[in-house]
């Protein structure tokens, strides 16, 4: 990969924060030191807002074709770097490298899927009430776009954002978690392959709550996109007031995974299995709530424990792994709190987690049952491998648990029955349900939440409408 450097993204530059400052970025598997990446001082965020906001006046004349064209170009780059990329992933996060090739599969698609959208931001012409008189509505792009991301998906989650800005004519500047940074700079090394105009794309590092603040509060930065928590989105929605800058969140979720009596078990196993422990759990849709009818769930526990029990718990590199390390000490700590808190309160722990090592962030598949809804491990997002299994004897009842969060992002549901499965989707209060399916992520389709997980989408014809704007015309003749 040509020009990679362990620095920021700026104006085109790899740049050092003037003081000096950097952070540590370690492998949470080894816990071996990866790389120092700059901690920036408020006026080196300052000049990546400055360089964006310049870029922006250049990218927005560039013609969308030509846009389009860069933007195809960076998607068939990053799966040229496939190898690359994905040892970075594994190595600065944790999943397996089978997850991490398959996360960057996921990212070049929305390049792709925008390349082609970007040629598509079309307007309108309506009828007006005078034959003197025309209405115009065009789109045009918002402006500086600022990203923050987390540690979950440390490229597709930037992809899905700077994918769209681009497209829509926005320059970027993101801000990656600080656990993940390394591919960020990556892919920022891989704008420049691409012939992506200097400060179009700006990839900055540091402390999070500063440079957060520092985004937040410039009137240059005309759009906010984040995934992450609640508790931040929240601080950002507050940020946000002063200058009244549009945002984009995808926050927490608490997905209900629902089966019905009539479900298909092993299927709903299978889909289980996918939706629970990929990344280890730690993603925003990954299943936090399992509701299973009372009459097929000793079926679906026993088959779920079983294909629990053959995951290998691993370092990431090595192929036979198929559950990672947590990525840090928290949220090991977090994890251990709920299985305990839950044991103690009463609650079958089937497959217990196995003692982890002194030091290590490794955390085994855990399957729990007789989970009732007062319980913590039922209200807050566990982000690790374990399964929480309660019961519901009819669908009034499911609907009624599954929808009493104040979460919004995902729910899935199997069952057998067609209509059943519609009119209980219909009736979940989810931005996403999958039915009969847990990998319900594509470029092509709309990503996001309702309720506290936040609003907007991402991907899909809809997701570009985040970075544009409406402008009418009115026109007398
Ligand atoms: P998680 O708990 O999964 O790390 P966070 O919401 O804390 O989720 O982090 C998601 C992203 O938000 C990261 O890039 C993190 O550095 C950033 N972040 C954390 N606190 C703030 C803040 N106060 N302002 C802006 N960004 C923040």
């Amino acid at each position: 990969m040509k020009n990679f450097r362990f620095e920021c993204l700026i104006n085109g530059m790899w740049r050092a924060s003037s003081d000096g400052k950097t952070t540590p970025v370690t492998n949470p598997s080894s816990k071996k030191l990866l790389a120092n990446v700059p901690s920036l001082s408020k006026s080196d965020v300052q000049s990546a807002i400055d360089s964006a906001g310049k870029a922006f006046e250049l990218w927005r004349e560039i013609p969308a074709r030509k846009r389009s064209d860069l933007l195809l170009g960076l998607a068939n780059l990053i799966i040229a770097h496939t190898d690359t990329l994905a040892a970075t992933i594994t190595a600065e996060q944790g999943k397996p490298l089978a997850e991490s090739r398959g996360e960057i599969t996921y990212a070049a698609n929305y390049f792709r899927w925008f390349s082609e959208e970007a040629v598509r931001i079309n307007g309108d012409i309506i009828p007006s009430d005078s034959n003197s008189k025309r209405i115009m509505v065009i789109k045009q792009p918002i402006g500086v776009v600022a990203a923050i991301t987390p540690w979950n998906f440390p490229l597709a989650m930037l992809a899905r954002k700077m994918a769209a800005a681009l497209a829509a004519g926005c320059s970027f500047i993101a801000k990656p978690a600080p656990e993940t940074p390394l591919t960020a700079l990556a892919l920022a090394a891989l704008t420049l392959e691409a012939g992506i105009p200097a400060g179009v794309v700006n990839v900055i590092t540091g402390d999070a709550e500063m440079i957060g603040a520092a985004l937040m509060h410039s009137p240059t930065v005309r759009k906010v996109t984040f995934t992450g928590s609640t508790e931040v989105g929240k601080i950002l929605i507050r940020q946000s007031a002063e200058t009244v800058k549009k945002l984009t969140l995808e926050l927490g979720g608490n997905a209900p995974l629902v089966v019905c009596d009539d479900a298909d078990i092993s299927k709903a196993v299978e889909g289980a299995v996918f939706g629970k422990f990929r990344n280890a759990g730690q993603t925003c849709i990954c299943v936090n709530r399992f509701l299973v009818h009372e009459k097929v769930a000793p079926q679906f526990t026993d088959a779920l424990i079983t294909r629990a029990k053959q995951l290998v718990v691993g370092d990431g590199m090595n192929s036979a792994t198929d559950i990672g390390p947590l990525i840090n000490n928290d949220a090991l700590a977090k994890v251990t709190r709920l299985v305990e808190s839950a044991s103690r309160e009463g609650a079958k722990v089937n497959l217990p987690p196995a003692p982890t090592p002194a030091g290590s962030t490794f955390f085994p598949p855990t399957v729990i049952s007789n989970i009732t809804p007062q319980m913590s491990i039922w209200k807050e997002e566990i982000f690790g491998p374990v399964c929480a299994i309660a019961t519901f004897a009819n669908d009034e009842e499911a609907i009624a648990l599954a929808n009493n969060t104040p979460h919004g992002l995902a729910a899935y549901l199997y069952s057998t029955n067609l209509n059943r499965a519609l009119s209980l989707a219909e009736r979940l209060d989810f931005g996403m349900v999958g039915i009969n399916d847990t990998s319900i992520s594509a470029a092509q389709a709309p990503f996001g939440g309702i309720k506290e997980s936040g609003f907007g989408r991402e991907g899909s014809k809809y997701g570009i409408d985040d970075y544009l704007v409406l402008k009418y015309l009115s026109v007398q003749s």
